[in-house]
């Protein structure tokens, strides 16, 4: 059925970069002979599911958005991947990105624009679009995305449906293509909150291919999304998310789901975290710096293209022409400014100083949550803007990621829930929890998702 949904309308959403029925279907039969064969399976079972297209899967192609990966078959199945084949979700297909995780819109991507569901004409918001896109439009029930400055928790406001960037170490990158190492994070997209739990739980735990995993066991996700009460928790409104640039009806539907968190029981206080503004500046200098690094495999010679090497040329000059012709136009901006900021002479002026700040932002968090239990604030400070709008301002692009960059920066968990809608389109509430305080965030969220 879903793989039909995705024939009837993906040709107008844009979701995904590669469906595969055979593929999906020979899955779909493998978890019934599982089944019939006595195996004991997760509650997921046979539920489908599309994955981003950064995470590994031996099955399809993986491009991360990027024309330099066209074609590549991975040799191996990302932790991510291969937990969920393994409790017997079945993939429908890959989603489309912005090129490496880089964007708030899907128009960054090689390949394709996504569309929003709610209005063709606008965004589904980014990194992570094709995935929010596809749960939105019933193409999926469940999607996996990656945030590393708010890829899950902007798509899902701006496309009206849960997404949840579990404390980092939490989920493992191993087979995630890496954007920026330290704060990329692999979690969940659901059409509800007790959704995302069950997909948060049945993919997340330490794994020792990924050397900053965690070593905690899982928090009590599924239990608290089913609990979903608020009554005695103390909630803090971040008193630096508000104000100009923030859309009227956005900042309605926030206080609503204020005033309902407060009816609901929970003692509502507002709460200073004043380094929260040099959050995104912050983010835009340790973000570039590490893709400079991790972008530097793609040299031509161990994955996908492979430009003008015709025995005339040298080692260097095919990895030039290669850069330059499978890099799109954001991935190079952000390239060279990472390289600019870590070069010997900046370094201190620049990535020293943005580590610095990151240490502030963590002290702010530890501050506000000797205070209160959970932060909320806006997801994103406007709904999903028109195709185009943007396309041509990186600034204004970054600010769509306002809200979410803090717990990027120091690791915390944070979801974004449905809240209601401003002139026909969707807005989130984002909840805030201290590291390993998943399950706060699930247990909030149960209790306002509208
Ligand atoms: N929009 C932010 C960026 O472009 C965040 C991306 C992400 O979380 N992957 O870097």
């Amino acid at each position: 059925a879903h793989l039909d949904r995705i024939a009837a309308v993906d040709g107008s959403v844009n979701a995904f970069l590669h469906v595969d029925r055979e593929t999906t279907l020979a899955q779909a039969r493998g978890v019934d002979e599982r089944r019939a064969a006595g195996e004991e399976l997760g509650p997921l079972a046979g539920v489908p599911i599309a994955h981003k297209d950064v995470f590994t899967t031996v099955d399809m192609p993986t491009t991360a958005g990027s024309k330099i990966l066209e074609g590549w078959r991975p040799p191996y199945d990302a932790t991510v991947t291969a937990r969920l084949r393994q409790a017997g979700l079945v993939i429908l297909g890959k989603t489309n990105m912005d090129e490496f995780a880089m964007g708030s819109s899907t128009e960054n991507s090689a390949y394709l624009t996504s569309r929003n569901p709610w209005d063709l004409e606008r965004v589904p918001g980014g990194s992570s679009g094709g995935s929010s896109a596809a749960v939105a439009a019933y193409e999926a029930p469940l999607s996996t995305g990656t945030d590393t400055g708010g890829s899950i928790r902007q798509p899902a406001s701006v496309t009206g449906i849960v997404g949840m960037k579990p404390t980092y170490g939490g989920s493992s990158r191993y087979g995630v293509i890496a954007f920026a190492s330290s704060l990329d994070t692999p979690g969940p997209f659901a059409r509800n909150v007790l959704d995302a739990a069950l997909l948060h739980e049945a993919f997340s735990g330490h794994d020792v291919m990924d050397s900053t995993s965690v070593e905690e066991a899982v928090p009590p996700v599924v239990e608290a999304a089913r609990r979903g009460d608020v009554n005695g928790l103390r909630v803090g409104v971040v008193k630096e998310f508000a104000g100009d640039g923030y859309q009227a009806g956005v900042s309605a539907r926030f206080n609503e789901a204020v005033e309902l968190l407060e009816s609901l029981g929970a003692k509502v206080v507002e709460v200073s975290c004043p380094h929260f503004s040099y959050a995104l500046p912050a983010y835009y200098l340790i973000a570039p710096s590490e893709c400079s690094s991790n972008l530097a495999r793609f040299d031509a010679m161990r994955y996908g293209l492979r430009v003008g090497d015709d025995g005339s040329r040298s080692a260097e000059e095919v990895m030039a022409l290669t850069r330059a012709e499978g890099f799109g136009p954001e991935v190079k901006r952000r390239i060279m400014l990472g390289t600019y900021a870590l070069s010997s002479g900046y370094y201190d002026a620049y990535y020293g100083k943005a580590q610095q700040v990151r240490t502030l932002i963590k002290r702010d968090f530890e501050a506000a949550f000797e205070q209160v239990d959970v932060l909320v604030s806006p997801t994103t400070p406007t709904t999903a803007f028109p195709i185009g709008e943007r396309a041509d301002d990186p600034i204004a692009m970054y600010l769509a990621d306002l809200c979410t960059i803090p717990a990027n920066l120091t690791g915390n968990a944070a979801i974004s829930v449905p809240c209601g809608l401003s002139d026909g389109l969707p807005v989130g509430l984002q909840i805030m929890a201290p590291v390993l305080g998943d399950d706060r965030v699930y247990r909030v969220g149960a209790a306002v998702e509208r």
